[in-house]
């Protein structure tokens, strides 16, 4: 029963902002309908993953990812499909990461470079390792000298919530700024996953990259570690090579079916194409564009025609800063005033639990009211707290209504920007009933 109540809260709130008209009509009973169905989201998620695989953008995977979103919508039947390039501000793209301990014993360590990371020296940089505890001022001042010039292993706590992840993210600014004014060389930031999992962190945004070379250390190799610079000195051999370089151009993909009697006004649904790249980006967020191509393959085969205009948006850029739905905001600024909703899945696969109304609590009525179809099947919860972490941003900033599915974290967490964010790690029942 859960798959068919997250299923037809989508199709009834979709069907809402479109037709504007209320649940229980009878459009919105054929998109749930058919949904229950057979679909090929599994099937498009596959070939995202395996075919194309994680997709930086700024990458030939991504650019890979931009053409078969493009097709995927024609393929659909849409009439209106086309890019929409904007301007990313910086340039990371990762090529090599090594390090290993050189003294006092000999042992290769596993490490990704955490994104907007400079590379070290073309030969790498080799230097002292020093224990820097959470990486705070006082913990360096506990160093004194001996940070000047050395390699600073930071520790961590195990991530567990998505409370920590976005504690993570917040303490970047402080972790660089002490590890700068200590002097370092380089940082190696345990993982906070176990059992060997590495991701990419990234460790700056805002269009600059971090004062000095960071890389994330597997969980047990950073307590190794620890363990063995507490007993006397020990060295550490890091190579971190990446492609940096200044501004550059990617794409959004943007599929349209037009509205008729209120086609100027305009419902985007969107999720981000672009994805790290240790895994193939399942989970984060290839599930979530599978689904927003069904929503418009779904429209098409049913002959649905919305009163208003549905703009289909496959946003890159993502994992930068929200560079892509950023760049649709920016171009298509003379008509956001004519943006009536915008809704967002960036949570993976998790089942959905609810909305985040971001700040517009005046939402929830008539959420709740299309939503009242299916009462019976379970309550929805939403939060009125705002997401500054996706593509919802720029459009909360620009006053359009803006919805996030606040979705089930816990099957996505583990993954998040991870080796193991793969096509199987994707929960098949619960992504088809989102
Ligand atoms: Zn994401």
């Amino acid at each position: 029963m859960q798959k068919h109540l997250s299923l037809f809260i989508l199709f009834f709130l979709v069907s809402f902002l479109v037709f504007g008209q209320s649940a229980g009509d009878d459009s919105a009973s054929r998109l749930a309908g058919r949904a229950i169905g057979n679909t090929p989201l599994m099937s498009d998620l596959q070939e995202l993953c395996d075919s194309i695989g994680g997709r930086i953008t700024g990458t030939p995977a991504c650019d890979r990812a931009i053409e078969w979103g493009v097709k995927k919508f024609k393929q659909a039947g849409l009439q209106s499909v086309d890019t929409e390039s904007y301007t990313v501000p910086l340039l990371w793209i990762p090529n090599s990461a090594e390090a290993s301990v050189t003294s006092p014993e000999k042992f290769s360590i596993r490490i990704a470079a955490a994104p907007f990371s400079p590379s070290t020296p073309s030969g790498g940089l080799e230097a002292k390792l020093v224990d820097a505890g959470e990486g705070t001022p006082e913990d360096y001042k506990k160093l004194a000298e001996s940070a000047r010039g050395a390699i600073a292993l930071i520790q961590t706590k195990e991530m567990k919530t998505l409370g920590d992840l976005f504690a993570e993210y917040m303490r970047n600014n402080a972790l660089m700024d002490a590890a700068q004014r200590a002097g370092v060389s380089a940082v190696l930031l345990q993982s906070t996953r176990p059992r060997g999992l590495l991701y990419r962190h990234p460790i700056a945004f805002g269009g600059s990259y971090s004062p000095m070379p960071v890389a994330v250390i597997s969980r047990e190799h950073a307590a190794h570690l620890a363990r063995l610079a507490a007993q006397g000195e020990v060295r550490v051999k890091l190579s971190l090579q990446n492609k940096t370089g200044g501004a550059y151009e990617s794409k959004n993909v943007i599929a349209e079916i037009r509205g008729t009697d209120k086609a100027n006004e305009i419902v985007v649904l969107g999720a981000h194409l672009d994805s790290w790249e240790l895994g193939t980006g399942a989970q984060d967020n290839g599930v979530n564009c599978a689904l927003v191509i069904d929503v418009a393959r779904a429209f098409q085969q049913l002959g649905l025609h919305p009163r208003r205009t549905i703009r289909f948006a496959l946003f890159t850029g993502e994992e930068e800063g929200m560079r892509g739905s950023a760049g649709y905001v920016h171009r298509h600024a003379a008509e956001m005033d004519n943006h009536v909703a915008m809704v967002t899945f960036d949570i993976g696969s998790g089942k959905t639990t609810g909305f985040y109304l971001n700040g517009r609590e005046e939402l929830r009525k008539p959420i709740n009211d299309i939503l009242t179809a299916v009462a019976g099947l379970g309550t929805m919860d939403h939060s009125n707290e705002g997401v500054d972490g996706t593509d919802n941003y720029d459009f909360l900033l620009s006053g359009i209504p803006n919805l996030v599915a606040n979705q089930d974290a816990a099957p996505y967490l583990p993954d998040y920007h991870a080796e193991s964010d793969v096509y199987e790690m994707v929960d098949a029942r619960e992504a088809r009933a989102n």
